[in-house]
């Protein structure tokens, strides 16, 4: 509620407003040869940027933090910060299909070596271990498949050879996971998802711990990747009731979770806090919460099926991206997006992020769905 916040430099008002701007103006020869001044241009940051930066390392724990125009942006910016030409890097197999395609492309070009491991490997993950591995990117959970991994003992194999561990952290937040006390270098979240809220901005930020931030901040200024002053501007907004909004993102999602797990038409229940879910012991062991995002398997049903169920959706929106005030599903099949696990599932999978609706509401929307896929399969 207070980090980041000086109203008596904003004639009392309480937020920080939106400063924009490229140049800032010195007023001597001195000033402006030794940059004598708290801002020095644009891309160096502003209140507004130093405000959210502010607020968010003391939420993560961190040393410092860096803002990206969208949470992808951010993953790119810990990926070339932690690695070089010549160096292995150990991704974890269910990491968001987008960082998966920016290290087969981009980092494999620079000549990177990417080896993908079983999110559910923990501390086995030290056989996959070279002498050049540098880095290790995890996810937790997974995406879309929602596998819990043992992040203290995959962080404990790191520390005792000096690897960097980078971690996307958009499911969690610092508040049901705070990825600093877990032994993580670099935390990666997604603005776009719970900190905007409403589905109105796209921005990244990266924290890291003291070893990690000199080099991240080097390699933010070298890149001057900048997010927009008014997407800022929304997530510090939007960081003043995050913890609300995520607490009943977690009880809106427990509740549907619980009663899809009762359908028929539902065979597996991807919510880690559900023992149906892959490491719901580790989530158990190392998390405070739970957010609004999870997946179903369903039975197997026909496409046609599938599509009279989803089509008919009044309060469900089918679209990317997740943790706004609305429900959202979609589909998906990971299936072309594994190299070291299988998936493999009886039936066709459903993604679902829960928003802020009534849940009888919503319950009742994906009740006269299923009506319409069991209608169709027949
Ligand atoms: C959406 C998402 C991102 C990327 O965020 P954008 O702002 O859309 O680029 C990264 N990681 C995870 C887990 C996400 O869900």
């Amino acid at each position: 509620m207070h980090s980041g916040r000086h109203p008596a430099d904003q004639y009392g008002f309480v937020n920080t407003p939106i400063y924009r701007g490229s140049t800032v103006l010195f007023p001597t020869l001195e000033d402006l040869t030794k940059r004598n001044a708290r801002f020095t241009y644009g891309t160096q940051g502003t209140p507004t940027t130093e405000a959210l930066e502010t607020a968010w390392t003391e939420l993560s724990g961190a040393a410092g933090t860096v803002l990206a125009p969208t949470g992808l942006a951010a993953i790119g910016l810990a990926l070339l910060t932690a690695v070089k030409a010549g160096d292995h890097l150990l991704v974890m197999d269910s990491v968001y299909r987008p960082t998966r395609i920016f290290c087969d492309t981009i980092l494999a070009r620079m000549g990177v070596e990417i080896t993908y491991f079983d999110p559910l490997v923990g501390a086995g993950l030290e056989a996959l271990v070279r002498p050049t591995t540098s880095a290790i990117f995890l996810e937790t959970p997974g995406s879309q498949s929602f596998e819990i991994p043992d992040v203290p003992a995959i962080a404990a194999v790191a520390a005792a050879r000096g690897i960097c561990t980078i971690l996307d952290n958009t499911w969690a937040t610092p508040l049901f996971f705070p990825p600093h006390v877990h032994q993580i270098d670099m935390a990666v979240e997604a603005g776009t998802k719970y900190l905007s809220g409403h589905s109105d901005l796209l921005l990244g930020l990266v924290t890291a711990n003291q070893r990690w931030f000199p080099r991240l901040r080097a390699t933010f200024d070298a890149f001057a990747m900048c997010a927009g002053p008014e997407d800022v501007f929304l997530c510090l907004r939007g960081l003043r009731t995050l913890e609300l909004r995520l607490r009943e993102a977690e009880r809106q999602g427990l509740a549907l979770a619980q009663w899809l797990s009762k359908r028929a038409e539902v065979v597996q229940v991807l919510h880690p806090a559900l023992p149906s879910c892959p490491g719901h012991a580790i989530w158990k062991r190392d998390f405070s919460g739970s957010s609004g995002l999870f997946s179903v398997v369903l039975a197997p049903c026909s496409q046609a099926a599938l599509a009279a169920m989803l089509d008919g959706l009044e309060l469900f929106g089918m679209g990317y991206s997740w943790g706004g005030f609305e429900s959202l599903v979609i589909p998906f099949d990971c299936r072309s997006y594994r190299s070291a696990t299988v998936w493999n599932p009886p039936g066709p999978a459903l993604r679902f992020s829960v928003g802020l609706e009534d849940i009888g509401d919503l319950e009742e929307d994906l009740d006269r769905g299923f009506a319409r896929l069991r209608a169709t399969a027949t």
